[in-house]
């Protein structure tokens, strides 16, 4: 996995701005390709792993945490699903995709759902014990401007800038890279809850008139919900007691799935689709958020981003070992990671429509037989399942395929039992 550069060499020289998720496997990835590393982020420690968030983790994320040597780490922190159902028009329309609708020799199951302090706790404390990384933690701005940030005269003294700073990018902003993009008039709200019924390995992705509801289980009885509405409705919901939101969410759960408490609270946030017109400038590269974002429906975000860092550590090997220059890096990064982004951008953006046309409700009559139609395909044809499956689970373009280890798969056999269909 590490790489050493000729010694004749000096290592290569990146600054990460950004310790989110997207920023610290960043680090980890230049670092296990024999850069050295300085992540800033104006984040606590503390900070950063307090978010009270799960993410839906797809195979090209597994594939890239065992590339470097994290899978093991996070093995039991990881909750697999091998059943995904997608409901439409009330519960009338269904299609029910299975792990065995993807090629045999992958890991048993979809995806897998991880919560965000013990996925940062791992990789914070792998980069605390990485000599190559410098973490410079809660600095009051670690941003384009400041004394080593990116942007500024000092950018001259990295090989690479590594702009992983989140949707609101002061780094592009300082780079003068504009948006494509729009807002929905939806917020989601995620909340951690206990469930009775259904079953512990199913994953639910309900498409409601008023926005996508993703169920994501958990183990034990927990689940993730992340529920779409009007940001109106939203607003509304959050500020309920918690009886009253008890009661609006029981109301739009899957049927024969019966909540018993809500666990954590309520969060909203707005959601909208966000694409950089370039991913490159000099020497600096959009990473994550900072490049794009998407519709949490599907919950291709985070898996995006990642897909972000494993392009990039392929890349960053290459010119670690001295057999390519920076600039080759720039320009490939850029070139690589457009049909992945876009085709997962407008993807997300096309179900959303079809399945929640809003208020627009002509269009709702027509799309209605539409949705039944698709759901219908979907459930009943094999290839056509497998072929959608694939472009969930490993994004579009060339990725590489997870190749777990015996002892990891069998960890993750013991924590998804798998189901049947
Ligand atoms: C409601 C909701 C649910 C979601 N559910 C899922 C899901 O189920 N599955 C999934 O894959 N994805 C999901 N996502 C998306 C996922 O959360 C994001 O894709 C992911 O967090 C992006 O990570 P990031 O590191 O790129 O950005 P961020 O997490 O935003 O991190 C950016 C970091 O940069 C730092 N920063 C900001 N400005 C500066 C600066 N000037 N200098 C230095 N540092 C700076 C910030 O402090 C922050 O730590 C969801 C998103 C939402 C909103």
């Amino acid at each position: 996995m590490s790489q050493t550069r000729p010694v004749s060499l000096p290592p290569c020289r990146a600054l990460v701005v950004g310790a989110g998720l997207t920023g610290c496997l960043a680090a980890l990835a230049l670092a296990r390709a024999g850069w050295v590393v300085v992540v800033v982020d104006p984040l606590q420690r503390d900070t950063l792993l307090s978010r009270r968030r799960a993410y839906a983790l797809s195979q090209s994320s597994l594939a890239l945490l065992q590339q470097l040597g994290l899978a093991a780490a996070l093995a039991s922190h990881l909750w697999g699903f091998d059943q995904l159902t997608l409901q439409a028009n009330r519960g009338r329309s269904q299609a029910r995709i299975h792990h065995s609708d993807l090629p045999p020799d992958t890991p048993p199951a979809i995806g897998w759902i991880a919560e965000h302090r013990p996925v940062m706790t791992t990789l914070l404390g792998h980069l605390d014990q990485s000599p190559a990384v410098t973490l410079k933690l809660g600095l009051l701005d670690g941003g384009p401007s400041s004394p080593g940030g990116a942007g500024g005269a000092e950018d001259h003294a990295w090989d690479l800038v590594v702009a992983a700073d989140g949707h609101g990018s002061r780094t592009r902003q300082t780079m003068g890279v504009h948006c494509w993009g729009w807002r929905y008039d939806q917020s989601c709200i995620t909340v951690q809850v206990t469930l009775q019924g259904g079953d512990s390995t199913r994953a639910w992705e309900v498409f409601r008139d008023e926005g996508p509801l993703a169920v994501l289980p958990m183990g034990q009885g927990r689940a993730q919900v992340v529920w779409s509405m009007s940001r109106r409705r939203a607003v509304t919901l959050t500020a309920m007691d918690p009886g009253g939101f008890s009661r609006a969410l029981a109301a739009v759960l899957p049927k024969g799935v019966e909540l018993m408490a809500v666990c954590s609270t309520p969060q909203a946030f707005p959601v909208g689709l966000q694409l950089a017109q370039r991913f490159q400038r000099d020497n600096v590269l959009l990473l994550g958020e900072a490049a794009h974002c998407c519709h949490p429906l599907g919950g291709q975000g985070l898996n995006l981003c990642w897909r972000d860092v494993g392009c990039l550590h392929v890349l960053a090997c290459r010119v670690g070992k001295g057999q390519r220059s920076i600039n080759w890096l720039l320009h490939r990064y850029g070139r690589q990671r457009w049909l992945d982004t876009v085709a997962t951008l407008l993807v997300t953006d096309g179900l959303l429509r079809l399945f929640t046309p809003g208020r627009w409700t002509p269009v709702r009559w027509l799309l209605a037989p539409l949705q039944r139609f698709s759901l219908a395909v979907l459930d009943r044809w094999g290839p056509l399942r497998s072929l959608v499956l694939q472009a969930m689970v490993y994004g579009w373009g060339n990725h590489q395929r997870c190749s777990v280890p015996q002892s990891y798969a069998s960890r993750l056999s013991q924590a998804t039992p798998v189901g049947r269909r």
